[in-house]
């Protein structure tokens, strides 16, 4: 399965990004993102709705969680994790996903599995890619092509020393991808309306035309109480137990650390 890293161009009049065809809110850590064609599909398997796309989003052989970066040379690099992987390669930016992807699923286990491992189980690809921007970390909720952006150095500060550092990110975006990635894979396996319906309502959570809904508030808690207090609670960082946003971030050295560079 190939991705192209699309390109991300900023507006600033809107104050959102366009990425690819999605939005998102730079300042707040959700997706403000639709699928441009999911209305296309009510009722349709996505099988029919992709008839045309180039990109196919099943890969027969799944099991894949990919991180991705642009080198100097503007090529794409891709690696494959695999659970308990050691790091390799001389790209940092691969390395602190590995290791941050290894601390997270130590925490991931719960009563019907670990949620990393269900990931990388998953027929669905899920896209780890690099983003330098301290704005935010997102979750794309594409059925084409799942993906995080995330920067392996990002440190929020809650204020009064609360901080969490790059990996507690990377954990609270995981956990969005886990509960997306395991709609779509319910839809597939039903291919009914009503699965197909919860897939598209998560999709359209972060409407940039709508106010914060009550699903979209819950599913935010949800992924705080969920890998992101595990790992911010291993590490002895800041734990959100309310909706809380960072009053600044900066940048560290080290994706488990919050000391600023
Ligand atoms: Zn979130």
């Amino acid at each position: 399965m190939r991705f192209t890293l699309k390109q991300k161009v900023s507006y600033s009049t809107s104050g959102y990004s366009y990425f690819g065809a999605r939005y998102y809110d730079p300042n707040i850590s959700i997706w403000l993102s639709v699928d441009p064609l999911s209305d296309k599909y009510p009722g349709l398997s996505p099988y029919i709705y992709t008839a045309n796309n180039p990109i196919m989003f099943i890969d027969p052989d799944g099991k894949r969680i990919w991180i991705t970066h642009v080198n100097k040379r503007g090529k794409e690099k891709r690696v494959e994790y695999k659970p308990g992987m050691r790091t390799f390669g001389r790209n940092k930016y691969t390395r602190n996903a590995i290791k941050s992807l290894n601390y997270i699923r130590q925490g991931a286990n719960y009563d019907g599995g670990n949620k990393v491992d269900d990931l990388v189980a998953s027929e669905i690809n899920l896209t780890i890619s690099k983003t330098n921007s301290l704005g935010s970390e997102t979750f794309q909720p594409s059925i084409a092509s799942p993906s995080i952006e995330w920067n392996d150095r990002k440190v929020d500060d809650y204020g009064y020393g609360n901080k969490q550092s790059a990996v507690v990110g990377l954990a609270h975006e995981l956990e969005h991808g886990w509960k997306f990635i395991g709609l779509i894979e319910k839809a597939y396996q039903s291919n009914s309306d009503d699965d197909w319906h919860n897939v598209k309502e998560f999709q359209e959570f972060g409407n940039p035309l709508q106010d914060l809904s009550p699903d979209r508030l819950n599913e935010e808690q949800r992924a705080m109480d969920g890998l992101e207090s595990r790992t911010a609670s291993r590490l002895e960082q800041h734990v959100r137990s309310k909706y809380d946003y960072p009053l600044r971030s900066y940048e560290s050295k080290n994706p488990f650390k919050t000391v600023e560079e």
